[in-house]
């Protein structure tokens, strides 16, 4: 049996009026420091990892957190503040920054407000990897965004309600809470966040920390909401971002001529010196529905238009040519169970 809760919050996360300048979360040598293992192919040194096809090692991701990042005592100025660095400390999220005021990166929660200057990166600047690593545990993945925690190994003590009280008391440090939903008996719960970023925090910030019964928590990337629902609501707002992203990226007479080429595909054929009357029974030339000024201009796009016209018909391609949606998620077929056992 699995009770589920689904709620939106409307809470907006308290900003901090003034920032103080951001305290040292521990002294340097403080926090035992294990060897890396060789996970993967690249070494980040700043990150103390390896990138690029890593694994979580079994270990690492059994053995509780020495450290937590505690937003209200922790947060504040560093030198990204003066320099312009729109990335997050990674540390600062794990609470073991040694650096505080004095470090490069930023000591706050991300901003979703403010875009990072690079998509393919995650709020940490690390490179999101072309698809999830099969356990679901790393960076994430640029194709798609994801908002959504999977919480594992819970240690349940009350109603599904109840849990979820208590993941949301946990989580809502990280940033804002669309919703929560808690699988009763089954130590599970999926968080998801209004923003992305707050979720990539949130996955390091709760990272083999406990709630409130000394659990040591697997927090991972969830796979994408089963719910049809939420995944046509996803799916819009993806396109909605996408189209956003293209018409503030494209010359606009491009997406003029897009829009002309798309009207020639319904069989709108415009001629060159096709001559409408307006009302006023002014001549007002078809083009004008280019709102291209420059005739020349005009001309050119025009003879362009009917050039892939004319090719899309020799080949049967009908599709336009410019997609203002991300190309779909590569379905993954994974389910609950494919998230490994959280019994032990
Ligand atoms: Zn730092």
């Amino acid at each position: 049996m699995s009770s589920i809760v689904t709620e939106t919050q409307a809470v907006v996360p308290k900003k901090q009026k003034k920032l103080k300048p951001a305290r040292k979360q521990v002294k340097p040598g403080e926090v035992e420091k294990k060897e890396a293992p060789q996970t993967g192919k690249e070494y980040n040194i700043w990150y103390n990892k390896w990138a690029g096809g890593d694994r979580e090692d079994s270990y690492s991701n059994k053995v509780k957190s020495q450290t937590r990042c505690n937003i209200k005592k922790d947060a504040g100025l560093t030198r990204a503040n003066t320099t312009g660095v729109k990335y997050c400390c990674l540390f600062f999220a794990r609470g073991c920054c040694p650096y505080g005021w004095e470090c490069e990166y930023l000591h706050v929660l991300p901003d979703a407000s403010i875009a990072l200057p690079d998509t393919s990166k995650d709020c940490f600047a690390r490179d999101k990897f072309a698809d999830y690593r099969d356990d679901m545990g790393g960076v994430g993945s640029f194709q798609r965004q994801n908002r959504t925690l999977y919480i594992g190994r819970i240690k349940e003590t009350g109603t599904g309600v109840e849990t979820e009280e208590v993941v949301r008391r946990h989580f809502k440090e990280w940033g804002e809470i669309e919703k929560i939903r808690v699988l009763q008996y089954r130590s599970v719960a999926f968080v998801t966040y209004v923003s992305e970023l707050n979720a990539q925090f949130a996955k390091e910030a709760m990272a083999c920390q406990s709630l409130d019964n000394d659990e040591i928590l697997n927090v991972r990337w969830a796979t994408e909401d089963p719910n049809p629902t939420s995944k046509i609501q996803e799916k819009r707002r993806l396109e909605e971002i996408g189209r956003e992203a293209i018409q503030a990226k494209m010359d606009p007479r491009i997406v003029d001529a897009m829009r002309a080429l798309r009207a020639l595909e319904d069989g709108d054929v415009l001629e060159d010196n096709e001559v409408v009357q307006d009302e006023d029974g002014a001549p007002e030339a078809k083009r004008r529905r280019l709102e291209i000024e420059d005739a020349t201009e005009a001309a050119d796009a025009l003879e362009g238009l009917k050039y892939f016209a004319e090719i899309r018909k020799r080949n049967g391609f009908a599709s336009p040519a410019v997609r203002s949606t991300p190309p779909p998620p590569p379905s993954q077929g994974l389910g609950l169970a494919d998230y490994g056992s959280d019994e032990d």
